[in-house]
């Protein structure tokens, strides 16, 4: 991003705070991607062909000696600074790890990222800022950044008129032109959704596609008996009745029409349906009793049909790529 970008564009949407936290998934994550990135350097860069035996992409566990250590902290510099990323992430990983610097984490990270291995670039920024020992803003930007270089590219590549960007204040999506009113800007279908137990019997939704089932009946409760019926026409104009659609064979679920109860059926509900496996009818009784939500345990945020239909998901699409075979 160039501070030009920055001045022309607009401010889309606020820092997006919902983003995990970043500093202990990766540990141990990157190995292989290093040893890849070590074998890659080795072979295209140095034109050594050694294998993948252990040996060849373990860096030297030896000591080095004060002047040693010196002259290649010199060395990977200079090729950082002569643009060689691939060769000073090189001479970078060669010092053992115990004797990395501050500053060849940093040139290391920095190497990665230009090399475009945004995992392993953050491993290694994560790592500086571990020796670093106190908060420095600049490495946790740096972190940052490869972080969602590493989850974002991709979809930064499909809309190309959004950036995300970090700086010391936090994340934020910005837009890169003037988006007209209705223009979708950006798309994405969750692969696993459920609604929040503590939500399910207030305001009801499609299970497959989240559609609201409320009705302004439901809404408005024992007022719409109440209230004159030009008015109720008028709000249905705008609120228009939606058909429930239940589950064929439980009370469970409800959505909002046949395609999405078959949708639900064939990607996750044949195996959670009570019908199906009476076992899970445990599961149905725990989501619909709100007051067993403790704080701090089942919280307004989480459902355990998450984690349900995410298992049913996986056992039907193993069942259904070996059925296909
Ligand atoms: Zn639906
Ligand atoms: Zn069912």
């Amino acid at each position: 991003m160039s501070g030009d970008d920055a001045n022309d564009d607009r401010t889309l949407v606020a820092v997006a705070n919902d983003l995990p936290s970043t500093m202990n998934q990766f540990v141990g994550f990157t190995s292989k991607e290093e040893s890849d990135l070590i074998l890659h350097i080795r072979r295209t860069v140095l034109h050594s062909d050694e294998d993948s035996t252990n040996d060849a992409i373990t860096a030297s566990a030896s000591t080095l000696s004060l002047a040693i250590l010196d002259f290649k902290v010199e060395r990977a510099k200079q090729k950082h600074a002569a643009e060689s990323f691939e060769e000073a992430f090189y001479e970078c990983w060669k010092i053992p790890q115990e004797q990395r610097p501050l500053e060849i984490w940093k040139i290391g990270g920095e190497c990665c990222k230009k090399l475009r291995v945004f995992a392993v670039a953050q491993r290694w920024f994560s790592e500086a800022i571990h020796v670093c020992r106190s908060n420095n803003s600049d490495l946790n930007v740096k972190l940052e950044q490869a972080r969602i270089a590493r989850f974002f590219n991709n979809y930064l590549t499909h809309y190309p008129m959004i950036d995300i960007r970090v700086d010391q204040r936090g994340k934020g999506i910005y837009s890169k032109r003037v988006i007209s009113p209705g223009e979708d800007i950006f798309t994405d279908i969750p692969l696993v959704h459920a609604q929040t137990v503590d939500t399910l019997s207030i305001s009801p939704a499609c299970a497959t596609c989240t559609t609201s089932l409320l009705t302004p009946a439901v809404y408005f409760e024992t007022t719409w008996s109440r209230m004159p019926e030009k008015l109720q026409r008028q709000i249905e104009e705008y609120w228009p009745p939606i058909t429930l659609v239940p589950c064929s064979f439980c009370p469970f679920e409800l959505y909002c029409s046949e395609t999405c109860r078959q949708q639900a059926w064939d990607s996750y509900h044949k195996i959670l349906c009570p019908s199906a496996n009476p076992e899970t009818m445990e599961l149905f009784q725990f989501c619909a009793n709100r007051q067993i939500i403790v704080r701090g345990t089942w919280n307004s945020i989480f459902s355990p049909m998450i984690l349900a239909k995410l298992i049913a998901m996986i056992v039907l699409h193993v069942v259904n790529s070996v059925q296909s075979k």
